[in-house]
């Protein structure tokens, strides 16, 4: 009668056991029949109740069914490992013919980008680089380049007050009174500073803030000749070869005579377009002689030396070279334009 109840219960745990579709599952089987109180532990714990001559073929029955028990749940086990790695494989395939991932990679504002380049033209023509504070007091950014207190230049400049002495600087041209007081009386002086000014100004062309690099030189006999020369041998580095500079009488309080620099247009070559507006020539900077009074305030004799300046706007020079009609473009930082350049 046992023996049949063993017989049966191997037949049932074979069948349940290729049916198990899991580890989980099939650990259940396991504990059904051979656990604690399953089937087959609870046939071998009742052998006392067999009569005496039939124990010992029944204890090596049982035994020899839950061998086979154990060895069957060991091979479906297996089984099943392989097909949840397989399924597994499957799930997380890598398609290598796929293409990479291409990380993101940062680049250079095109106003630091302009500055560069505009560094490395003048420093190839022996230029050296000065910086000065963008807080500025009243006398360096304007009574010492010739514009005192009632001056009107100043109004052409609504500022950023600090206090009633103290402002945010309008121009770069305090630092050609800060070198020229650091370096006197030695000669040459041949700097440019770049740097960032503020001014009440927001539109498409103006921003409250913006960058400019100013250029000064200051030795014996410096001549407008000189000026003109710097200023050709720049714009052609850093526009092209084949361009030409215009100069046009001006005013300004720290140079006498003074002149606004053209370069023949970039994008018509001087035959007349929109962005020149039909003349063939833009804009790029002022320039001049740097005056008597300058010379006195940044500690050279007048009778003695002589030098220019220049100072030019970084976003305008940007804008001309890189096609941009919009000044506000460079500070929105937004990411589709950034990326053009
Ligand atoms: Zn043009």
């Amino acid at each position: 009668m046992m023996k049949d109840e063993l017989l049966n219960a191997l037949e049932c745990a074979k069948a349940q056991i290729r049916a198990s579709r899991s580890s989980a599952e099939l650990k259940e089987v396991r504990v059904k029949f051979l656990g604690k109180k399953g089937v087959i532990t609870q046939a071998l714990r009742s052998l006392g109740q067999v009569p005496p001559d039939e124990r010992p073929a029944m204890g090596r029955l049982a035994n020899d069914i839950r061998e086979s028990i154990e060895s069957l749940v060991e091979s479906r086990e297996n089984e099943i490992k392989k097909a949840e790695t397989e399924a597994r494989l499957k799930r997380e395939a890598v398609d290598i013919t796929l293409p990479g991932a291409v990380p993101e990679v940062g680049r250079k504002h095109l106003i630091t980008r302009t500055f560069e380049e505009i560094e490395r033209v003048f420093s190839n023509m022996g230029y050296q680089l000065a910086e000065g504070p963008e807080i500025e007091t009243d006398w360096y950014n304007f009574v010492a380049l010739n514009m005192p207190k009632d001056h009107p230049a100043r109004d052409m400049q609504a500022s950023f007050y600090v206090t009633e002495d103290i402002l945010l600087r309008t121009h770069t041209s305090p630092v050609q009174i800060r070198t020229m007081q650091r370096m006197a009386p030695n000669l040459p002086i041949r700097i440019i500073a770049p740097g960032r000014v503020y001014r009440r100004d927001d539109d498409a062309t103006h921003s409250p803030m913006f960058h400019q690099v100013e250029g000064l030189v200051v030795d014996r006999g410096i001549t407008f000749g000189d000026l003109k020369g710097a200023l050709l041998a720049f714009a052609r580095e850093f526009f092209g070869e084949e361009t030409e500079i215009r100069l046009r009488p001006s005013y300004f309080p720290f140079t006498e005579p003074s002149a606004e620099v053209d370069i023949s247009c970039t994008m018509c070559r001087g035959c007349g377009c929109r962005v020149c507006k039909g003349t063939g020539w833009l804009e790029i900077l002022g320039s001049g002689m740097v005056h008597p009074e300058v010379l006195r305030h940044g500690g050279y004799d007048p009778e003695e030396v002589s030098g220019f300046a220049f100072g030019m706007g970084v976003e305008r020079i940007a804008m001309l070279k890189y096609g941009v009609d919009d000044l506000r473009l460079f500070f929105q930082n937004d990411k589709r334009f950034l990326e053009q350049f």
